[in-house]
Protein backbone atom coordinates (compact mmCIF):
# COMPACT_ATOMS: atom_id res chain seq x y z
CA UNK A 1 0.00 0.00 0.00
CA UNK A 2 1.05 3.28 -1.07
CA UNK A 3 0.87 6.24 1.48
CA UNK A 4 -0.22 9.55 -0.33
CA UNK A 5 0.00 13.27 1.33
CA UNK A 6 -2.10 15.80 -0.09
CA UNK A 7 -1.19 19.66 1.32
CA UNK A 8 -4.12 21.67 0.68
CA UNK A 9 -7.93 20.77 0.48
CA UNK A 10 -8.42 23.14 -2.09
CA UNK A 11 -10.37 22.45 -6.16
CA UNK A 12 -6.43 20.45 -6.66
CA UNK A 13 -6.13 18.33 -3.50
CA UNK A 14 -9.57 17.54 -3.47
CA UNK A 15 -10.39 16.37 -7.05
CA UNK A 16 -6.99 14.06 -6.61
CA UNK A 17 -8.12 12.78 -3.67
CA UNK A 18 -11.48 11.67 -4.97
CA UNK A 19 -9.08 9.61 -8.09
CA UNK A 20 -7.33 7.89 -5.28
CA UNK A 21 -10.77 7.28 -3.38
CA UNK A 22 -11.11 4.42 -6.56
CA UNK A 23 -7.24 3.19 -5.74
CA UNK A 24 -6.78 0.21 -3.62
CA UNK A 25 -3.41 0.06 -3.71
CA UNK A 26 -2.88 3.92 -2.78
CA UNK A 27 -3.99 5.25 0.76
CA UNK A 28 -4.40 9.10 1.13
CA UNK A 29 -4.62 11.68 3.80
CA UNK A 30 -4.98 15.27 3.64
CA UNK A 31 -3.55 18.28 5.26
CA UNK A 32 -5.56 21.59 6.01
CA UNK A 33 -4.47 24.46 6.95
CA UNK A 34 -7.70 26.23 7.86
CA UNK A 35 -10.22 24.87 10.39
CA UNK A 36 -13.22 24.24 7.73
CA UNK A 37 -13.98 24.86 4.65
CA UNK A 38 -16.54 27.90 3.52
CA UNK A 39 -19.00 25.70 1.56
CA UNK A 40 -21.21 28.92 1.80
CA UNK A 41 -19.86 31.51 -0.25
CA UNK A 42 -21.77 32.11 -3.48
CA UNK A 43 -18.78 33.68 -5.45
CA UNK A 44 -18.84 32.14 -8.98
CA UNK A 45 -16.65 29.83 -11.14
CA UNK A 46 -16.24 28.89 -14.46
CA UNK A 47 -15.16 25.20 -15.54
CA UNK A 48 -14.24 25.37 -19.45
CA UNK A 49 -15.31 21.82 -20.95
CA UNK A 50 -11.52 20.33 -20.09
CA UNK A 51 -12.23 20.29 -16.65
CA UNK A 52 -15.76 19.21 -17.07
CA UNK A 53 -14.65 16.20 -18.83
CA UNK A 54 -12.41 15.37 -15.87
CA UNK A 55 -14.90 15.95 -13.54
CA UNK A 56 -17.57 13.80 -15.02
CA UNK A 57 -15.44 11.02 -14.40
CA UNK A 58 -15.83 11.77 -10.88
CA UNK A 59 -19.74 11.89 -11.58
CA UNK A 60 -19.82 15.18 -11.50
CA UNK A 61 -22.57 14.76 -14.56
CA UNK A 62 -25.67 13.53 -11.89
CA UNK A 63 -25.19 16.79 -10.24
CA UNK A 64 -28.93 18.42 -9.43
CA UNK A 65 -29.15 20.54 -12.80
CA UNK A 66 -30.38 23.54 -10.65
CA UNK A 67 -27.04 23.80 -9.01
CA UNK A 68 -24.85 24.28 -12.41
CA UNK A 69 -25.61 26.73 -15.89
CA UNK A 70 -24.56 26.14 -19.26
CA UNK A 71 -24.11 29.34 -20.60
CA UNK A 72 -24.24 29.31 -24.27
CA UNK A 73 -22.16 32.69 -25.41
CA UNK A 74 -19.81 35.23 -24.07
CA UNK A 75 -20.86 38.51 -24.89
CA UNK A 76 -18.40 41.29 -25.27
CA UNK A 77 -19.56 44.80 -24.26
CA UNK A 78 -17.59 48.10 -23.69
CA UNK A 79 -18.58 49.21 -20.08
CA UNK A 80 -20.06 52.60 -21.08
CA UNK A 81 -22.25 51.73 -24.07
CA UNK A 82 -25.48 49.14 -24.12
CA UNK A 83 -24.66 47.82 -27.98
CA UNK A 84 -22.81 44.68 -27.81
CA UNK A 85 -19.80 44.72 -29.69
CA UNK A 86 -19.58 40.49 -30.31
CA UNK A 87 -20.09 37.38 -29.10
CA UNK A 88 -18.56 33.98 -28.92
CA UNK A 89 -20.34 30.85 -29.15
CA UNK A 90 -19.52 28.77 -26.57
CA UNK A 91 -21.38 25.69 -27.83
CA UNK A 92 -18.86 25.04 -30.68
CA UNK A 93 -16.13 23.67 -27.92
CA UNK A 94 -18.96 21.02 -26.33
CA UNK A 95 -19.91 17.55 -26.91
CA UNK A 96 -23.05 15.46 -26.00
CA UNK A 97 -21.64 14.95 -22.68
CA UNK A 98 -19.20 17.87 -22.07
CA UNK A 99 -21.04 21.36 -21.69
CA UNK A 100 -19.04 25.19 -20.70
CA UNK A 101 -20.21 25.08 -16.99
CA UNK A 102 -20.56 27.53 -14.00
CA UNK A 103 -21.53 27.18 -10.79
CA UNK A 104 -20.64 28.53 -7.56
CA UNK A 105 -17.70 27.50 -5.55
CA UNK A 106 -18.95 26.24 -3.02
CA UNK A 107 -21.57 23.74 -5.03
CA UNK A 108 -17.73 22.62 -6.74
CA UNK A 109 -16.05 21.99 -3.18
CA UNK A 110 -19.70 20.25 -1.97
CA UNK A 111 -19.51 17.98 -4.77
CA UNK A 112 -15.87 17.20 -4.50
CA UNK A 113 -16.16 16.98 -0.84
CA UNK A 114 -18.83 14.20 -0.78
CA UNK A 115 -16.51 10.82 -1.51
CA UNK A 116 -14.01 11.66 0.77
CA UNK A 117 -14.10 10.31 4.20
CA UNK A 118 -14.34 12.60 6.89
CA UNK A 119 -11.34 11.30 8.67
CA UNK A 120 -8.86 11.35 5.48
CA UNK A 121 -8.76 15.23 5.93
CA UNK A 122 -6.67 16.97 9.09
CA UNK A 123 -8.02 20.39 9.94
CA UNK A 124 -5.63 23.23 11.56
CA UNK A 125 -2.40 20.93 10.40
CA UNK A 126 0.55 22.86 8.02
CA UNK A 127 3.63 21.23 6.90
CA UNK A 128 6.93 22.12 8.80
CA UNK A 129 9.81 20.13 6.73
CA UNK A 130 10.16 17.41 4.51
CA UNK A 131 12.91 15.84 5.07
CA UNK A 132 13.99 13.33 1.66
CA UNK A 133 17.02 12.03 2.47
CA UNK A 134 15.26 8.62 2.81
CA UNK A 135 11.81 7.77 2.23
CA UNK A 136 9.88 10.99 2.38
CA UNK A 137 8.90 12.13 5.88
CA UNK A 138 6.75 15.10 6.79
CA UNK A 139 7.12 17.16 9.79
CA UNK A 140 3.76 18.94 10.45
CA UNK A 141 2.56 22.13 12.78
CA UNK A 142 0.77 19.58 15.30
CA UNK A 143 4.54 18.27 16.46
CA UNK A 144 3.90 14.93 14.46
CA UNK A 145 5.90 13.38 11.79
CA UNK A 146 4.74 10.96 8.87
CA UNK A 147 6.64 8.88 6.26
CA UNK A 148 4.65 8.45 2.77
CA UNK A 149 5.65 7.58 -0.72
CA UNK A 150 4.28 10.74 -2.15
CA UNK A 151 3.72 14.22 -1.30
CA UNK A 152 1.61 16.54 -3.45
CA UNK A 153 1.66 20.10 -2.35
CA UNK A 154 -1.68 21.62 -3.53
CA UNK A 155 -1.77 24.64 -0.98
CA UNK A 156 -2.79 27.41 -3.45
CA UNK A 157 -1.09 30.38 -4.63
CA UNK A 158 0.55 31.11 -1.59
CA UNK A 159 1.99 28.33 -0.99
CA UNK A 160 4.24 27.31 1.83
CA UNK A 161 5.16 24.16 0.95
CA UNK A 162 7.06 24.70 -1.88
CA UNK A 163 8.97 27.09 -0.47
CA UNK A 164 10.07 24.53 2.08
CA UNK A 165 10.92 22.22 -0.77
CA UNK A 166 12.57 24.28 -3.07
CA UNK A 167 15.53 27.30 -2.88
CA UNK A 168 14.51 29.46 -5.72
CA UNK A 169 12.66 32.56 -5.37
CA UNK A 170 8.97 31.20 -5.90
CA UNK A 171 6.64 33.64 -4.24
CA UNK A 172 4.31 35.05 -6.17
CA UNK A 173 3.77 38.44 -7.26
CA UNK A 174 1.19 41.11 -7.30
CA UNK A 175 -0.34 41.47 -10.81
CA UNK A 176 -1.07 45.27 -10.33
CA UNK A 177 -5.22 44.21 -10.29
CA UNK A 178 -7.28 43.96 -7.67
CA UNK A 179 -10.54 41.42 -7.95
CA UNK A 180 -13.74 42.42 -6.38
CA UNK A 181 -16.16 39.68 -6.44
CA UNK A 182 -19.88 40.00 -5.49
CA UNK A 183 -23.10 38.22 -6.42
CA UNK A 184 -26.18 39.71 -7.46
CA UNK A 185 -29.60 38.05 -7.14
CA UNK A 186 -30.94 39.27 -10.40
CA UNK A 187 -29.76 40.13 -14.21
CA UNK A 188 -31.54 40.07 -17.04
CA UNK A 189 -28.74 38.14 -19.65
CA UNK A 190 -27.89 34.45 -19.26
CA UNK A 191 -24.78 34.22 -20.62
CA UNK A 192 -21.30 35.22 -19.50
CA UNK A 193 -21.00 39.02 -20.07
CA UNK A 194 -17.46 40.79 -20.46
CA UNK A 195 -17.59 44.53 -19.89
CA UNK A 196 -14.21 46.41 -20.78
CA UNK A 197 -13.25 49.86 -19.48
CA UNK A 198 -10.35 51.83 -19.14
CA UNK A 199 -7.93 49.71 -17.27
CA UNK A 200 -10.68 48.05 -15.46
CA UNK A 201 -12.82 45.00 -16.77
CA UNK A 202 -15.82 43.18 -15.20
CA UNK A 203 -17.85 39.28 -16.14
CA UNK A 204 -21.00 38.56 -15.07
CA UNK A 205 -22.43 35.06 -15.35
CA UNK A 206 -25.79 33.00 -13.90
CA UNK A 207 -23.79 30.46 -11.28
CA UNK A 208 -27.51 28.20 -11.31
CA UNK A 209 -30.44 28.05 -12.60
CA UNK A 210 -31.92 29.82 -9.38
CA UNK A 211 -31.25 33.35 -10.96
CA UNK A 212 -28.18 34.08 -8.84
CA UNK A 213 -25.52 35.55 -10.74
CA UNK A 214 -21.51 35.85 -10.24
CA UNK A 215 -19.81 39.24 -10.30
CA UNK A 216 -16.06 40.05 -10.72
CA UNK A 217 -14.51 42.64 -11.69
CA UNK A 218 -10.58 43.16 -12.15
CA UNK A 219 -9.47 46.78 -11.58
CA UNK A 220 -5.57 48.07 -12.09
CA UNK A 221 -4.20 49.41 -8.99
CA UNK A 222 -0.52 49.96 -8.19
CA UNK A 223 -0.05 49.31 -4.14
CA UNK A 224 2.45 49.84 -1.65
CA UNK A 225 4.17 46.68 0.17
CA UNK A 226 2.27 48.07 3.25
CA UNK A 227 -1.06 48.05 1.78
CA UNK A 228 -0.56 44.70 0.37
CA UNK A 229 -0.02 42.90 3.61
CA UNK A 230 -2.80 44.72 5.33
CA UNK A 231 -6.24 42.78 4.83
CA UNK A 232 -7.76 45.07 6.48
CA UNK A 233 -7.19 47.46 4.04
CA UNK A 234 -8.84 45.67 1.43
CA UNK A 235 -12.17 44.73 3.25
CA UNK A 236 -12.46 48.52 4.48
CA UNK A 237 -15.48 50.17 3.36
CA UNK A 238 -13.27 53.18 2.01
CA UNK A 239 -11.65 50.99 0.09
CA UNK A 240 -14.30 49.21 -1.31
CA UNK A 241 -16.36 52.23 -2.42
CA UNK A 242 -13.29 53.33 -3.94
CA UNK A 243 -13.34 50.84 -6.50
CA UNK A 244 -16.65 50.74 -6.92
CA UNK A 245 -17.00 54.27 -7.64
CA UNK A 246 -14.22 53.71 -10.59
CA UNK A 247 -16.29 51.09 -11.87
CA UNK A 248 -20.01 52.80 -11.82
CA UNK A 249 -18.33 56.43 -13.05
CA UNK A 250 -16.69 54.82 -15.79
CA UNK A 251 -20.15 52.05 -16.82
CA UNK A 252 -23.78 51.67 -17.00
CA UNK A 253 -23.47 49.05 -13.86
CA UNK A 254 -25.49 49.95 -10.81
CA UNK A 255 -23.62 48.02 -8.16
CA UNK A 256 -26.43 48.94 -5.63
CA UNK A 257 -27.71 45.49 -5.04
CA UNK A 258 -24.65 43.45 -4.90
CA UNK A 259 -24.16 41.38 -2.28
CA UNK A 260 -21.17 39.64 -0.66
CA UNK A 261 -18.92 42.30 -1.95
CA UNK A 262 -15.37 41.22 -1.12
CA UNK A 263 -12.22 42.59 -2.52
CA UNK A 264 -9.04 40.89 -2.69
CA UNK A 265 -5.42 41.77 -4.23
CA UNK A 266 -4.55 39.65 -7.21
CA UNK A 267 -1.55 37.76 -7.04
CA UNK A 268 0.19 35.65 -9.76
CA UNK A 269 3.20 33.09 -10.31
CA UNK A 270 6.45 34.87 -11.85
CA UNK A 271 8.23 31.27 -12.23
CA UNK A 272 7.04 27.66 -13.19
CA UNK A 273 7.75 25.72 -9.66
CA UNK A 274 9.05 22.66 -10.71
CA UNK A 275 10.74 20.12 -7.62
CA UNK A 276 13.42 17.37 -8.49
CA UNK A 277 12.78 15.41 -5.83
CA UNK A 278 11.29 12.17 -7.17
CA UNK A 279 7.82 11.74 -5.73
CA UNK A 280 6.82 15.13 -4.67
CA UNK A 281 4.23 16.73 -7.19
CA UNK A 282 3.32 20.75 -7.28
CA UNK A 283 -0.45 21.07 -8.43
CA UNK A 284 -2.64 23.56 -9.12
CA UNK A 285 -2.00 27.51 -8.10
CA UNK A 286 1.25 25.98 -6.23
CA UNK A 287 2.44 25.02 -9.55
CA UNK A 288 1.61 28.02 -11.12
CA UNK A 289 -1.08 30.34 -10.48
CA UNK A 290 -2.49 32.58 -13.85
CA UNK A 291 -3.83 36.13 -14.60
CA UNK A 292 -7.83 35.06 -13.77
CA UNK A 293 -8.67 36.64 -17.28
CA UNK A 294 -8.72 33.21 -18.90
CA UNK A 295 -10.86 32.25 -16.29
CA UNK A 296 -8.36 28.82 -16.02
CA UNK A 297 -6.86 28.49 -12.81
CA UNK A 298 -9.56 26.17 -11.68
CA UNK A 299 -9.68 24.14 -14.61
CA UNK A 300 -5.65 23.57 -14.72
CA UNK A 301 -5.74 23.26 -11.24
CA UNK A 302 -7.82 19.65 -12.00
CA UNK A 303 -6.45 18.96 -15.20
CA UNK A 304 -2.43 19.07 -12.85
CA UNK A 305 -4.40 16.57 -10.62
CA UNK A 306 -5.33 14.35 -12.91
CA UNK A 307 -2.10 14.20 -14.71
CA UNK A 308 -0.46 13.76 -11.47
CA UNK A 309 -2.53 10.73 -10.48
CA UNK A 310 -1.79 9.18 -13.85
CA UNK A 311 2.12 9.76 -13.05
CA UNK A 312 1.66 8.06 -9.57
CA UNK A 313 -0.49 5.07 -10.95
CA UNK A 314 1.83 4.45 -14.36
CA UNK A 315 5.26 5.66 -12.60
CA UNK A 316 6.43 8.05 -15.05
CA UNK A 317 7.83 11.13 -14.61
CA UNK A 318 6.37 12.64 -17.21
CA UNK A 319 4.29 15.20 -15.96
CA UNK A 320 6.02 18.79 -15.80
CA UNK A 321 7.19 17.86 -19.83
CA UNK A 322 3.64 18.04 -21.27
CA UNK A 323 2.70 20.39 -18.44
CA UNK A 324 5.16 23.74 -18.99
CA UNK A 325 4.05 23.55 -22.89
CA UNK A 326 0.45 24.00 -21.51
CA UNK A 327 1.37 26.62 -18.53
CA UNK A 328 2.88 28.33 -21.17
CA UNK A 329 -0.12 28.58 -23.88
CA UNK A 330 -2.33 29.58 -21.20
CA UNK A 331 -0.31 32.08 -19.12
CA UNK A 332 0.13 34.12 -22.58
CA UNK A 333 -3.39 33.58 -23.01
CA UNK A 334 -4.61 35.31 -19.85
CA UNK A 335 -1.88 38.09 -20.04
CA UNK A 336 -3.03 38.96 -23.73
CA UNK A 337 -6.62 39.12 -22.07
CA UNK A 338 -5.91 41.39 -19.68
CA UNK A 339 -4.14 43.50 -21.80
CA UNK A 340 -6.85 43.45 -24.48
CA UNK A 341 -9.83 44.09 -21.80
CA UNK A 342 -8.24 47.17 -20.11
CA UNK A 343 -7.17 49.09 -23.20
CA UNK A 344 -7.80 52.97 -22.41
CA UNK A 345 -6.97 55.03 -25.27
CA UNK A 346 -9.92 55.46 -27.54
CA UNK A 347 -8.21 54.33 -31.06
CA UNK A 348 -6.65 51.59 -29.42
CA UNK A 349 -9.75 50.23 -28.10
CA UNK A 350 -11.63 51.03 -31.47
CA UNK A 351 -9.35 49.08 -33.75
CA UNK A 352 -9.70 46.44 -30.47
CA UNK A 353 -13.29 46.28 -31.04
CA UNK A 354 -12.85 45.80 -34.92
CA UNK A 355 -10.75 42.73 -33.87
CA UNK A 356 -13.10 41.24 -31.66
CA UNK A 357 -15.51 41.36 -34.33
CA UNK A 358 -13.86 39.83 -36.80
CA UNK A 359 -12.02 37.47 -34.56
CA UNK A 360 -15.30 35.93 -32.91
CA UNK A 361 -16.42 35.28 -36.13
CA UNK A 362 -13.10 33.16 -37.38
CA UNK A 363 -13.58 29.37 -36.40
CA UNK A 364 -10.01 28.90 -37.41
CA UNK A 365 -8.68 31.31 -34.68
CA UNK A 366 -11.25 30.55 -31.79
CA UNK A 367 -9.99 27.07 -32.41
CA UNK A 368 -6.32 27.77 -32.29
CA UNK A 369 -7.06 30.53 -29.37
CA UNK A 370 -9.98 28.43 -27.39
CA UNK A 371 -10.35 25.02 -28.53
CA UNK A 372 -6.88 23.85 -28.10
CA UNK A 373 -7.27 24.72 -24.46
CA UNK A 374 -10.72 24.00 -24.00
CA UNK A 375 -10.64 20.54 -25.70
CA UNK A 376 -7.12 19.54 -26.20
C1 LIG B 1 -10.70 36.84 -9.01
C2 LIG B 1 -10.49 35.42 -9.39
C3 LIG B 1 -11.45 34.80 -10.18
C4 LIG B 1 -11.25 33.47 -10.57
N1 LIG B 1 -12.19 32.90 -11.36
C5 LIG B 1 -11.94 31.67 -11.86
C6 LIG B 1 -12.84 31.07 -12.78
O1 LIG B 1 -13.89 31.61 -13.13
N2 LIG B 1 -12.52 29.85 -13.31
C7 LIG B 1 -11.38 29.21 -12.95
O2 LIG B 1 -11.11 28.12 -13.50
N3 LIG B 1 -10.53 29.74 -12.04
C8 LIG B 1 -10.77 30.93 -11.49
N4 LIG B 1 -9.89 31.47 -10.60
C9 LIG B 1 -8.71 30.71 -10.18
C10 LIG B 1 -9.04 29.57 -9.23
O3 LIG B 1 -9.84 30.03 -8.16
C11 LIG B 1 -7.77 28.94 -8.66
O4 LIG B 1 -6.89 28.71 -9.72
C12 LIG B 1 -8.05 27.61 -7.94
O5 LIG B 1 -8.89 27.81 -6.83
C13 LIG B 1 -6.75 26.98 -7.47
O6 LIG B 1 -7.03 25.75 -6.85
P1 LIG B 1 -5.95 25.12 -5.85
O7 LIG B 1 -6.52 23.83 -5.38
O8 LIG B 1 -4.62 25.10 -6.49
O9 LIG B 1 -5.85 26.14 -4.67
P2 LIG B 1 -6.97 26.65 -3.66
O10 LIG B 1 -8.32 26.38 -4.20
O11 LIG B 1 -6.56 28.04 -3.31
O12 LIG B 1 -6.77 25.71 -2.38
C14 LIG B 1 -5.60 25.71 -1.59
C15 LIG B 1 -5.94 25.09 -0.24
O13 LIG B 1 -4.74 24.94 0.53
C16 LIG B 1 -4.95 25.45 1.85
N5 LIG B 1 -3.65 25.88 2.37
C17 LIG B 1 -3.02 27.06 2.18
N6 LIG B 1 -1.80 27.03 2.77
C18 LIG B 1 -1.66 25.82 3.36
C19 LIG B 1 -0.62 25.18 4.09
N7 LIG B 1 0.54 25.81 4.34
N8 LIG B 1 -0.82 23.91 4.53
C20 LIG B 1 -2.00 23.26 4.28
N9 LIG B 1 -3.02 23.81 3.58
C21 LIG B 1 -2.85 25.08 3.11
C22 LIG B 1 -5.95 26.57 1.67
O14 LIG B 1 -6.62 26.85 2.88
C23 LIG B 1 -6.88 25.97 0.60
O15 LIG B 1 -7.90 25.18 1.16
C24 LIG B 1 -10.07 32.78 -10.16
C25 LIG B 1 -9.13 33.40 -9.35
C26 LIG B 1 -9.32 34.72 -8.98
C27 LIG B 1 -8.27 35.40 -8.15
Amino acid sequence: MKKIAIIGAGISGLYLANLLEKEKDFEYKIFEKRSKLDLEEGYGIQLSVNSIKLLNKIGFKNIPALDIFFPKKVNFFKSNNPNKICDINLTQFNDDLNKYTTTKRSTLLKFLLKNIPKDKIKFNTILNNIDYSNNIKVYFSYESEENFDFVIIADGVFSQSKLIISKENLKPKYNNSIALRGNFNKYDDNNISIFMGSNFHYVIYPVNQNNEYNFVAILQKKLKESELKNEQFFQSEIFINSLKKTLTNNSLINLENLTEIRAFPVFVSKNLATTNQKNIFLSGDALFAFPPSFAQGASQSIETAHDIFASIISGSDNLYKNRISRIHSINWRSKLNHFAFHLSNPINTLIRNIILQYLSKNKKFLQSYLGKIYRD
